[in-house]
């Protein structure tokens, strides 16, 4: 059998496009065949996103905020969220949520199978699975995690990294109506550092240590973070640990193509869905879903421009990027100049990648230039900028 679509993983970009399938009526009569080799029972991440839309996951979001906070020395302040709210998906709702909408749909079979390679044919594409097994499809969507050679004279390789833990308190102490977005109120060390807190109650909190550099730290040093954050900052003398969340989130400019030839599509962090400054993906990968939906159903093919992404917001992901390798002391005072000289929604849209030319000058104009227009001496010279000393 050659089915329309092979979505290779399923987890949140296959899943996603699987879901934004069965949702489009013009491809009712497709055939869909999902690869993956894990079970996905376990709640292994939780997503957050901003969004100014409503979402085909509103209603397994277990919390949606409107304030946000930014702290760092000299600057603090609560942000009402204007037309943004800012929610959080756990993984094994969004896994559970999509399964189920999908059971009992005879478009849609899904394999418990991994996937060893993909091929470009003349008319459709194989993919070659453990146990020597076949698979054939008119188009493949690939959500493997991407592998590749790094290229660190070219291109510049970071990771978002980070331990979190839920905790609940004898008392009162979170503010649940505020996220904590950033605070760099706790040492730097010459790099990007801050805490995250997601308040589901007065009482419970997931607080994370998160940090933008080039390689993980021993756990206790981040455990350490929290227990000073919670201790210090918060006065908690008193909680317990009910889960922890670890993860490591590629940013980096090294080239994640949408596509892999004429029938192979990548999905997700291999098709450079995680922004490279930020390390968020879940609503870019929405948006990357809906926009191969929308292709399929009016045309029958994959857009020739997978993505729709804009060379300068690239270009301003690099920047960044290339001031956390050389300079990351710097990126606090970055985030709050931007925090503290633009409206949230401008930084929002801006991290969204849907502002116009005039607010992306705003917003550069915003931050001290010093550090960009080394950046950009670098990305002239085709070379990434390295720490001195
Ligand atoms: C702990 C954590 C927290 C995060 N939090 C956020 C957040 O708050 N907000 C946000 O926007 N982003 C967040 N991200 C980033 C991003 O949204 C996630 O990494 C997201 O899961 C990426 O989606 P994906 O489909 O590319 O990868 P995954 O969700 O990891 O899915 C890839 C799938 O491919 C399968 N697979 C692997 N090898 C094979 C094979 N050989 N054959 C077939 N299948 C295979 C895997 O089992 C997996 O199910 C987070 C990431 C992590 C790790």
């Amino acid at each position: 059998m050659v089915y329309d679509y092979l979505i290779v993983g399923a987890g949140a970009a296959g899943l996603s496009l699987a879901y934004h399938i069965s949702r489009e009526p013009r491809l009712a009569g497709k055939t869909v065949l999902l690869l993956e080799p894990e079970v996905k029972d376990q709640n292994d991440r939780t997503w957050s996103f901003w969004t100014d839309k409503p979402t085909l996951f509103d209603e397994i979001a277990i919390r949606t905020w409107r304030k946000a906070a930014f702290r760092a020395p000299g600057f603090e302040q609560v942000f009402d969220l204007g037309r943004y709210r800012y929610l959080t998906i756990r993984g094994l709702d969004f896994y559970q949520f999509v399964k189920q909408k999908l059971a009992g749909n005879v478009q849609f079979t899904r394999l418990k199978i991994s996937v060893e390679s993909l091929e470009n044919e003349a008319s459709d594409v194989v993919a070659r699975a453990e146990g020597g097994r076949e698979f054939r499809a008119r188009y493949a969507f690939d959500s493997r995690p991407p592998q590749f050679a790094p290229r660190p004279d070219r291109h510049r390789y970071l990771l978002q990294h980070f331990v979190g833990w839920e905790v609940e308190t004898d008392q009162d102490v979170f503010d649940p109506e505020v996220v904590e977005f950033m605070d760099f109120r706790g040492p730097q060390h010459h790099e990007p550092r801050f805490i995250y807190v997601l308040p589901f109650t007065a009482r419970r909190a997931l607080v994370e240590y998160t940090l933008f550099s080039a390689t993980r730290l021993p756990k206790a040093d981040y455990e350490n973070a929290i227990r000073d954050y919670l201790a210090g900052t918060r006065g908690v003398g008193n909680y317990r640990i009910t889960a922890e969340e670890t993860g490591d989130i590629p940013m980096s400019d090294h080239p994640l193509p949408a596509r892999a030839g004429p029938r192979i599509l990548n999905l997700g962090t291999r098709a450079g869905r995680a922004k490279p400054s930020t390390g968020y993906a879940f609503a870019r990968i929405q948006a990357h879903s809906a926009r191969l939906v929308a292709a399929l159903a009016a045309t029958g093919q994959p857009p020739a421009d997978a993505t729709g992404d804009q060379w300068q917001f690239r270009l301003f992901d690099t920047l960044l990027l290339d001031i956390m390798q050389r300079r990351g002391e710097t990126v606090r005072d970055i985030f709050r100049e931007l925090f503290e000289r633009n409206p949230v929604e401008r930084i929002f849209q801006f991290l969204n990648e849907e502002t116009s030319w005039a607010d992306n000058l705003r917003v550069m104009n915003s931050v001290t230039p010093g550090p960009f227009m080394r950046s950009i001496a670098q990305v002239l010279r085709g070379r990434p900028g390295q720490r001195q000393g």
